[in-house]
């Protein structure tokens, strides 16, 4: 059957807006709307219908009359007022398939657009939430009439929608990683805004000791605060993470930020070098036009002989993924060990002769058994280099796969690590003090 038979015969049996006819042949032809097909179609339906009654054909004024209740249509109201027809008085009053919901569309692009007004974007996605007896009933509708070249309501909704949007601010739709996306349903009116996480990596430096990557809560109190932690809820002060974060949330009117590494430094040990990759994830960020340099900057001048950050730029999710993988990553140590009694440069030599090139069986420290789960990892060194210091102490340089457990390395966890230092010599060498000098990780 052809369009404007179909469409006559669904019109004669509901009420119909232009969108919603129009929609029903949504995939044929291009560059227009489906309001613009319903009209089309509805305009040559009453053009027939009038020349059928202009020539006393019956149908004719049957057929003004469907365009005029169920199609809407004025030229049919006002040709059939002109041929002093009367019009039916039961004429429906809204549309049986979407209930005159795009008649709302202005008012729902208008309150997007507030939702929007606080927030910076390039970038959106309109997501379109339709009660089930919505979609059912088109689907229905769809299939009593062999509908197949038809769009769905949800689909039509979303793209006049953010092509509204789209227009209004010249932004973009983009589907695979919108920066916010509004969540529409035309049918309660709610419009919802969900903004996507904003993504910085960078790398920070430590240079101070006694300072835990973390936030660490109060084992005490967990958080609520009590005598134990000064009533702060946390074991220590300070972090790394809350150093960086509180410039980033302040730049950024963020509402939380989680704080993602590779890897972490123990709290008495500092993190140098070129520093330890990092991204932190801004929730509900306001702002994402930053000026990364400047906000460098105020992390720096915040966290000054503390915390250092460098080379901030811009991630996305995957950039998380990939910089917790790395914490694998190759890295370089330094740490001052002290020894029992002197030491020869012969041993010395020992020790980096029967370090280097070597896989390291390391059962979970007894210093964190509490926390991690008793397991015995490998991990292989590529290099020990030995500085004498003074008669009882040296520098050692380790360059080892990232996640060896260093002060065990030295004093040997009581036979839990395998080869160490201590064993070599037979006898007790403790860290002194531990430096992380470099994580060798691509950018
Ligand atoms: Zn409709
Ligand atoms: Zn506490």
């Amino acid at each position: 059957m052809n369009i404007l038979g179909k469409s006559l015969i669904m019109l004669k049996k509901y009420p119909l807006c232009n969108h919603c006819l129009g929609r029903q042949f949504a995939l044929l032809g291009y560059g227009m709307e489906n309001y613009e097909r319903g009209r089309m179609i509805k305009t040559i339906l009453t053009m027939e219908a009038h020349m059928l009654a202009l020539s006393k054909n019956k149908k004719g004024i049957r057929n003004l009359k469907i365009l005029a209740t169920n199609g809407f249509f004025e030229t049919a109201k006002e040709i059939l007022h002109r041929m002093k027809k009367r019009i039916p008085s039961h004429a429906p009053k809204t549309c049986f398939l979407c209930e005159d919901r795009f008649k709302i569309v202005d008012e729902l692009v208008k309150r997007a657009l507030y939702e929007l007004k606080d927030y910076e974007y390039t970038n959106f996605l309109v997501g379109i939430q339709l009660p089930v007896l919505v979609e059912e009933r088109e689907d229905e509708f769809k299939a009593e009439f062999e509908v197949c070249h038809g769009e769905d309501i949800r689909n039509e909704f979303g793209r006049i929608i953010g092509k509204r949007i789209a227009e209004h601010h010249g932004k973009s739709v983009e589907y695979k990683r919108p920066e916010v996306v509004l969540l529409i349903n035309p049918v309660t009116e709610e419009v919802k805004l969900q903004v996507n996480p904003l993504y910085v990596a960078g790398r920070y430096r430590k240079m101070v000791r006694g300072i835990p990557q973390s936030k660490w809560l109060c084992s005490h109190c967990r958080g609520k605060g009590c005598k134990n932690c000064s009533w702060t809820g946390k074991m220590y002060s300070e972090s790394v993470e809350e150093i960086i974060e509180k410039p980033f949330l302040d730049f950024t009117n963020g509402v939380k930020a989680s704080f993602h590494a590779s890897g972490r430094e123990d709290i008495d040990a500092r993190m140098l070098g070129n520093g330890r990759p990092f991204v932190i994830e801004i929730k509900k960020s306001m702002k994402r036009f930053l000026d990364l340099e400047k906000l460098e900057k105020a992390v720096n001048a915040y966290a000054e002989g503390k915390v250092e950050v460098s080379n901030l730029r811009f991630a996305s999710k995957d950039v998380v993924r990939k910089v917790k993988k790395a914490e694998s990553a190759q890295k370089e140590y330094r740490v001052i060990i002290e020894f029992e009694t002197k030491v020869t440069a012969k041993n010395l030599h020992l020790i980096e002769e029967k370090l280097t090139k070597v896989l390291i069986k390391q059962r979970t420290p007894m210093r964190v058994l509490h926390r991690r789960a008793d397991l015995t990892r490998e991990k292989y060194i590529y290099e020990v280099k030995i500085k004498k210091l003074s008669p009882k102490k040296a520098e050692m340089k380790i360059r080892c796969e990232g996640g060896l457990y260093v002060k065990e390395l030295v004093n040997g966890d009581e036979g839990r690590t395998k080869p160490s230092v201590s064993e070599i010599l037979k006898g007790k060498v403790a860290p002194i003090e531990l430096d992380v000098l470099n994580v060798i990780m691509k950018d």
